[in-house]
Parts: C-alpha cells; structure tokens; sequence
C-alpha cells in the first residue's frame, strides 16, 4: 500500500479520501476515470494526498505546470493583480493585456497574438484565422476552405475539432461534424503535398503527438512542411500548447528542426503557470491582420488576471532556465531509462520532459503501471493503453529525477 512520505499535515481533513472520490463520482458527469488520489496541496514538483501522502508529479497537468506548482513569482502575481482588476471584458482596455502580449511576441518573434482561455479555443481561432485568410488573401471561394491535419492527432474537444479527431470514442455520438478538414499520415511529407488543392487554406500539426502516445516525427520532418507549405501558399500551424514554452527543451517544438518557424502558433497550458487557463494563437501582421473588429472574440480572452499570470509565467521560464533544464533533464532521463533492464519495455521516445515509455502487448495494460507507480510516490497518466508518459515540472532537480528514476526501475524490471 501507499507507505512512502507520510508527512503530518496541519490541514490534513477529517474525511478519507474514499468519502471525497465518492462524492465526487456521485455528483460528476463520468467523462473522466482518475486514479484513485485525492490531491489537496502542491509545492513545486511535489503533490500530497488528503492523507498528507506525498508524490512527485510525472504529468504537471498534461504540461500545464511546467514551471512546478505554484511558482511564488506566479502566485505573487495572481494575488497582486487580484487586489487591482481582474475582468474588463475587451469592450475595453486594460493595463496589463499590451505588455503580455509584447513578451510573447518577442519571444515567439512574430508580431501579433490573440489572446484566448483554454486550448481548443485557441485552436478553434487558428482554424478561423486560416479560413478567413484563405478567402480573403488567398482568394479561395466561398466555403471552399480546406485545411489539412493529421491522423492521431489531439488538438481539444471541441465540436469541430473532435469532428477532425481520427480517435473514435472522440467522435462518438457527438455528430454531425464541420466539413472541410482532410486527414493524412503524420510525419510523411509526400502525403501532405499529395493532399494539397487550391482550396487548401492551412495544415495544421502537432511538433509532437503528445496526446496521441508521444510521437516524434522524422528529423527534418518540419523543414520539408515549412518548404511545402511555402511553395503552395499554405499556412503551416503548430499546435505547441503541450509541446511549447520548454518542455522538449526548445521554447517552441519546431525549433528541433533547422528552418521550421510556423506561419501561426498555437500556445496555451504552461501559458497559464499552473493557476490560470490562458491560451493565443501567434502570427504576423499578414494573417492575423484579417481580423476586424467584430470578427471574432471572447469574454475572457486577454483579461488583466490571466495577462498578469501568464506574463509572470512567461518570465518564470526566462529567468529560471527552463528550457535548458528541460533539455539536460531530458537527456538525462533518456540516458538512465535506456539502461534500464527491462524485459516489458518496447520502446522509450520523446524530447525533452515529454517521455513515452511503450510496453510491450504481453506486459499488461500501462494503467496497471500508473497504479504501481501511484504507490510508490510518482504520479503517472498513461496515453492510450500501452504508454507510459513522464513529463514532470521543468524545475525538477537531479535528486528528484533519480527518485523517479528508481520507482520506475522497480516498477518496469
Ligand atoms: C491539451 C491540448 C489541447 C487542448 O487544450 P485544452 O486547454 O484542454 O482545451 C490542444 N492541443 C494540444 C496539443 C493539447 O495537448
């Protein structure tokens, strides 16, 4: 049983965390199945039970934590920016949105970015930039606009986005779809310029399939779709909101790659510290300047809490280091998970702290693993059935990769 780092916890509740899973489950809708782990407090890379259980954090909220939980220059932030303004609707200005953006362009050297909330709707906002610039720059007719995405793709759960998901429970029952999306293999160039029509508007890809079970594309993947996107006048999108603002150890994904900058780029999850959903999609005057006043908009979108957070969260990733963190932490594992003596392991992939380890079809199902890890102090999600996925705070220290390292040696040999 769960034996490891039992802290006494002042705050520590009178209920048992099988009373507050039950609750829970009684009163949610059932699209989720957690593991079965009442959190209730964080510091860093590190997370605690009800119990006052400890546990290292191998999945920082699908990428969302990257700078760890709580980052005190995040939270200072949120509190600060809480005592002054926190919603103004865009009806408005607020002082806080121009500076945000200003970083976040600077760092993604471009020119302009719109602000949103959660993921899907950034992506939802690059699918709309690309069908407006489609018509009105590209000169496609009316309704004709199609963009090209790739199989296994995870890009939200949208609508229209799960309309263009090739995972089938995704799909299910939630019809009928948006028209005018066209799928084709994701790291073969041939089949992306093959699918390439006058109609085409953009093609939209993840660096990495990160949802769909970590998959790097060939080297040099991402030079050849900049070239084809170029010569047929095709805005090429990555969708960064896992891959981006450290976690393969570049800022941005495309940046494994030597002439890969995107025509538009999709960032959210870290962009948020951990605290705040927050979301933009990046791109030049060119493309983002089809928008006019009216065209598109959210409520919260660019508000002055979410900018002050993300700004900070901006600023954590800058000062701290975290890309090359990221990157050495990164080989690091790799290096150690390689060694390791294992007879269930088919593969180990990945860049950076968004690690996959692949379990062989005899080795049981990875869920199983999760559960073995959970008791030995690493929290672990799998993606699909049979994968492994580490990707823990980009603050971790070596002592906390070698604690990890050594549960996972348990667990998989
Ligand atoms: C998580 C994720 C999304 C969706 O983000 P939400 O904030 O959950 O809507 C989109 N694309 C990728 C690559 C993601 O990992």
């Amino acid at each position: 049983m769960k034996t490891l780092h039992v802290l006494p916890d002042r705050d520590a509740p009178q209920v048992s965390q099988q009373e507050i899973m039950t609750r829970a489950e009684h009163y949610s809708a059932r699209n989720y199945h957690p593991l079965q782990v009442v959190l209730a407090r964080a510091e860093d890379v590190w997370v605690w039970d009800s119990d006052g259980r400890r546990y290292l954090d191998c999945l920082s909220a699908y990428s969302a934590v990257n700078q760890g939980h709580r980052h005190p220059r995040i939270i200072q932030a949120l509190k600060e920016q809480a005592d002054r303004l926190t919603l103004t609707s865009r009806a408005f200005h607020n002082d806080r949105m121009g500076g945000f953006l200003e970083r976040l362009c600077t760092m993604a050297e471009m020119d302009r970015a719109l602000p949103m909330n959660t993921g899907a709707e950034a992506v939802e906002t690059a699918i709309k930039t690309a069908r407006k610039w489609g018509y009105k720059v590209k000169g496609v007719a009316q309704d004709q606009a199609e963009i090209i995405v790739c199989r296994n793709n995870f890009h939200g759960r949208t609508t229209t986005i799960v309309g263009f998901s090739s995972e089938e429970q995704y799909r299910d029952g939630f019809g009928p779809f948006t028209p005018g999306f066209k799928a084709i293999d994701f790291g073969d160039i041939d089949q992306l310029e093959a699918a390439i029509t006058p109609n085409t508007v953009a093609f939209l890809v993840e660096p990495v399939q990160g949802e769909g079970s970590i998959l790097v594309p060939p080297q040099g993947y991402f030079n050849e779709v900049r070239r084809v996107c170029r010569e047929h006048n095709v805005l090429y999108i990555t969708d960064e909101i896992q891959t981006g603002l450290g976690r393969t150890g570049k800022l941005f994904c495309y940046q494994h790659d030597s002439d890969a900058k995107p025509d538009m780029l999709i960032v959210g999850k870290a962009l948020g510290g951990g605290v705040y959903p927050v979301s933009a999609v990046i791109s030049s005057e060119a493309i983002l300047g089809v928008f006019q006043p009216g065209d598109h908009g959210s409520t919260f979108g660019g508000n002055p809490l979410g900018a002050a957070v993300a700004d900070a969260a901006l600023q954590v990733i800058e000062d701290e280091e975290l890309v090359e963190r990221a990157a050495e932490s990164g080989e690091y594992v790799m290096e150690r998970l390689h060694q390791l003596p294992s007879d269930s392991i088919a593969e180990i992939r990945g860049r950076g702290l968004l690690i996959g380890i692949e379990l062989k079809p005899e080795a049981g199902p990875a869920r199983h693993y999760c559960e073995a890890l959970l008791d030995r102090g690493l929290l672990c999600k799998e993606t699909h059935e049979r994968v492994v996925r580490l990707a823990p705070p980009l603050t971790i220290r070596r002592p906390q990769l070698d604690f990890m390292l050594e549960q996972i040696e348990v667990v998989f040999t």
